[in-house]
């Protein structure tokens, strides 16, 4: 049993601000399933978006934010995040996060990427999610009322059901984890919980997040009582190295910037010129589609993108991490061409939040990926994610520091019990029902969807979901186990989602409801 004035559930750009925020005046316990570094934080590559140009405007990035999202996004969420987002980035430079400077050395360097209207993205060269976790771990270490534990996994949300004394609050007093190192329960408790735990990724048989975005915490809020916002929004990558052990690897569109073609594998024929005039330079959806359509439509693995008609120095300047990766895969990008498959890249649904960070369930904030607040609509505008983080990391605590009195000090809480389960002899069940979901719902419930589609997943789901809660019910837990049981909840929440918008908007697109409803609806399902 721990027990901490306030519990950050994830060690990423988010749970780490809000941790940063709290501490100077409350102890404040960081949890992360792995190592602290394994969320998605420490690797985003491109950076983070901001007004820093002069004949930039707030408006503007307001519009770009708004237009990739569909208009699905709530206005005044973006407005408040957009003219956050200079003050945050000075925040994180003062921490030490050292942005790449300008030319002429008086201001940020700034990039621009698809979708903003000016160069707006701040960044750390290819590899800015990595100095600024550095950044946040180093500051989140060094303080006094940080306590960081990692190797600790979320099980549940501990709730007035969980009291010594029963109650029906829906008031969330901390959690059970379950402690890698020692192989035990725990409860760990605290006035106020803040949910930082990423996105739901690994939903997918391919995807560019790290191996724990099993959407944990989405699933962990929907069973305490909390509204679940615009899941079907989940954004792909068009091109993701198609191996059978690597299976996150980027290729980055700058390789079709630079001319990479993408191709079908039996016949090498072109195909982008058939789906849109702009070819390869067709934005990130449409490319995804395109590759989509050809695989489904001939039973394909992947498609090809190559490179290998360019200069081979020429490419190895351009590409040297994608040359290097992929030579040691035995593939010389200089002389054939890259097996590419579309992969999941990025969660835009999840927990619904206000402004300040709060959630339905009382004393629960939530903060990050593993959000719906408003800001990203029906798709994410680049480099706006990471800005979330700071932004609704910071709200989040100084809604906490400010609302303290009426913040309820913990009752006494059950311990976890395990007196009914046993340990496992069929560990091949987990391992079978997990590659199962990421092959149907990549098959079923991926870029291009149809109700027929839907409706078989959800099939598949109902019967899986009562197979792994069956398995729960009798086992004793392991991290496996508690990452598929909130797979399966996650999944179904996808499917769900998806089956109830009947129109085409952003990034859900059906076959069955082409066009775009007048009237932008957000889908909330409630438990
Ligand atoms: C390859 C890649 C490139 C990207 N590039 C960019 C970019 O350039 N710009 C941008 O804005 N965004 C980018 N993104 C998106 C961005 O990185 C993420 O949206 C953001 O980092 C999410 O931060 P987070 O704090 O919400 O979660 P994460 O950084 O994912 O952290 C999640 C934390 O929660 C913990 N956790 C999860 N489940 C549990 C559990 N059950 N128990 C305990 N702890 C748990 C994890 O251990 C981890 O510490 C990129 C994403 C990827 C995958």
């Amino acid at each position: 049993m721990r027990a901490f004035d306030v519990l950050v559930i994830g060690s990423g750009a988010a749970g780490l601000t809000a941790a940063l925020n709290l501490a100077q005046t409350k102890k404040v316990g960081v949890i992360a399933k792995g190592q602290l570094d394994e969320g998605a934080t420490n690797w985003a590559q491109g950076g983070v978006a901001a007004v820093l140009e002069e004949g930039d405007s707030f408006d503007a990035h307001v519009n770009d934010t708004m237009i990739a999202g569909a208009g699905l996004n709530k206005l005044s969420v973006v407005e408040h995040v957009v003219s956050e987002a200079p003050a945050a980035i000075a925040r994180l430079a003062e921490l030490g996060v050292p942005f790449n400077i300008d030319d002429d050395g008086d201001g940020w360097h700034l990039t621009r990427e698809g979708g903003h209207s000016h160069r707006r993205i701040v960044h750390v060269a290819d590899a800015t999610g990595w100095a600024i976790q550095q950044a946040l771990e180093k500051a989140a270490r060094d303080h006094p009322n940080i306590t960081l534990v990692p190797d600790m996994v979320a099980i549940d949300l501990v709730t007035g059901r969980h009291a010594a004394e029963f109650t029906t609050s829906g008031e969330v007093h901390g959690l059970y984890a379950f402690n890698r190192k020692t192989g035990e329960v725990e409860t760990i408790t605290a006035r106020a919980t803040v949910l930082a735990t990423g996105g739901a990724g690994r939903t997918y048989l391919y995807s560019t997040a790290p191996r724990g975005a099993t959407g944990d915490g989405i699933a962990m809020a929907w069973r305490a009582g909390c509204r679940i916002s615009n899941m079907e929004f989940m954004q792909f990558h068009p091109t993701c190295l198609y191996n059978l052990e690597v299976k996150n690897f980027l290729i980055t569109e700058a390789v079709r910037g630079e001319g990479g073609l993408l191709r079908h594998p039996e016949t090498g024929h072109g195909f982008m010129p058939d789906y849109d005039e702009r070819a390869e330079l067709a934005p990130r959806d449409i490319v995804a589609r395109a590759i989509d359509s050809e695989i489904k439509r001939d039973g394909l693995d992947y498609v090809h993108l190559d490179i290998s008609h360019r200069e081979p120095e020429f490419v190895k300047v351009h590409f040297p991490n994608i040359y290097e990766k992929l030579l040691g895969l035995g593939i010389d990008i200089t002389k054939e061409p890259i097996p590419v498959v579309p992969a999941q890249h990025y969660t835009c649904g999840g927990v619904m939040v206000d402004i300040d960070g709060r959630t339905d369930a009382p004393g629960l904030y939530a903060a990050g990926e593993v959000t719906q607040s408003g800001l990203h609509g029906a798709n994410r505008l680049a480099s706006n994610s990471l800005l979330e983080c700071f932004v609704f990391g910071e709200c989040a605590a100084r809604h906490i520091l400010a609302h303290w009195g009426e913040l309820h000090d913990p009752p006494a809480i059950r311990p976890w019990d395990e007196s009914r389960v046993t340990d496992s002899d069929e560990e091949v069940v987990i391992q079978q029902c997990w590659g199962e979901i990421r092959r149907f719902m990549w098959n079923f419930v991926g870029i291009v969807r149809t109700t027929k589609r839907l409706e078989r997943a959800k099939h598949r789901i109902d019967l899986l979901r009562q197979e792994v809660n069956d398995y729960y019910k009798h086992f004793t837990v392991t991290p496996d186990l508690i990452e598929l049981r909130n797979l399966v909840e996650v999944a179904d929440l996808i499917i769900r989602s998806a089956l109830s918008r009947h129109e085409s908007r952003g990034l859900h697109f059906t076959l069955d409801y082409p066009d775009t409803s007048p009237e932008a609806l957000d889908t909330v399902l409630v438990p």
